[in-house]
């Protein structure tokens, strides 16, 4: 939709070029979320698409997906045959409701800082043990672990003005097996629980979201007991349920429990 009260669009080509941030600022990335609803108040924003981050650069240490990479261009990538964990990248990518038309535009970047319970890629860069590197308008930057990057559905440690620059995942968690499991109320529904589950010869690990409203990240040193991982979910507080018309939380904890035990028996049964 046409966003009218917008008066400024500013299109950086390197950090020193950001503007100055005010409280009606936003950051620009595919604009498939920030044009599909009204956005009162905003009046600039920053078009992070001339800044020229390369999307993807595989590297020894890992993977560092930069903030601008579509969807579109992570579920193409050809990863490693030593990255067991890398057919989650597709996996994740089709996790999000939306034709191939948004998945072409779509940020990784704009996913996660979206946060909305169901942002596969918040499933995907918090189970591979992501770590994001953030801008800060004073210069400066710093690294926040995705794992505490959502602190609720819609709301991230972002302060007004910060950045996200990219997104590392180490080599390790890249190397471990996964599998993930997903459950939608309708067929092409948004994602009601998303969970994501990876294991190696010493360590289990599972992520669960969209069916909480921020990602929980559960993680053992040696393989959990089926019902010693149950237990640990079915003891999450109410609150943490989350609950809108893709699913009642007493559904979503329910198919939570399911998932987590098929997870359970596919990666170390
Ligand atoms: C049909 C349809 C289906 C959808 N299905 C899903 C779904 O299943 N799950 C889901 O999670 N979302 C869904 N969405 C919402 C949205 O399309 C996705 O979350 C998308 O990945 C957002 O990415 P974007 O690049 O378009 O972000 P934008 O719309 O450009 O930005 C989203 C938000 O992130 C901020 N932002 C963007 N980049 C950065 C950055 N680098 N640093 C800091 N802040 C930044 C923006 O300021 C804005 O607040 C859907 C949208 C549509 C239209």
């Amino acid at each position: 939709m046409d966003l009218p009260e917008i008066h400024t669009v500013a299109s950086p080509r390197v950090r020193d070029e950001l503007p100055p941030w005010t409280a009606a600022s936003a950051w620009l990335a595919g604009g498939t979320w920030l044009f599909s609803e009204p956005q009162p108040g905003l009046r600039t924003l920053v078009d992070l698409a001339n800044m020229g981050w390369p999307a993807l650069e595989p590297s020894a240490a890992g993977l560092r997906i930069g903030a601008t990479c579509t969807i579109a261009a992570l579920e193409a990538f050809a990863a490693p045959a030593d990255w067991r964990a890398a057919p989650l990248f597709a996996g994740c990518c089709r996790a999000l409701l939306g034709s191939f038309k948004i998945a072409a535009v779509a940020t990784v970047g704009g996913n996660v800082c979206l946060s909305l319970p169901a942002a596969p890629m918040l499933a995907l860069t918090v189970a591979l043990d992501g770590v994001a590197r953030v801008w800060r308008p004073d210069g400066t930057e710093r690294l926040v672990p995705m794992a505490g990057f959502t602190t609720g559905p819609q709301r991230t440690v972002l302060a007004p003005g910060e950045l996200l620059r990219c997104i590392d995942l180490p080599i390790a968690a890249l190397q471990r097996r996964g599998a993930m499991r997903q459950a939608s109320l309708t067929a092409h529904g948004r994602s009601a629980a998303l969970l994501v589950a990876t294991a190696d010869a010493n360590s289990f690990a599972l992520t669960i979201t969209a069916s909480t409203a921020r990602p929980v990240h559960l993680a053992w040193p040696a393989a959990p007991k089926r019902e010693a991982l149950d237990a640990n979910i079915a003891g999450f507080p109410p609150e943490l349920w989350y609950d809108d018309v893709h699913g009642a939380p007493a559904w979503r904890r329910h198919m939570t429990r399911r998932l987590a035990a098929e997870l359970h028996e596919e990666l170390l049964g």
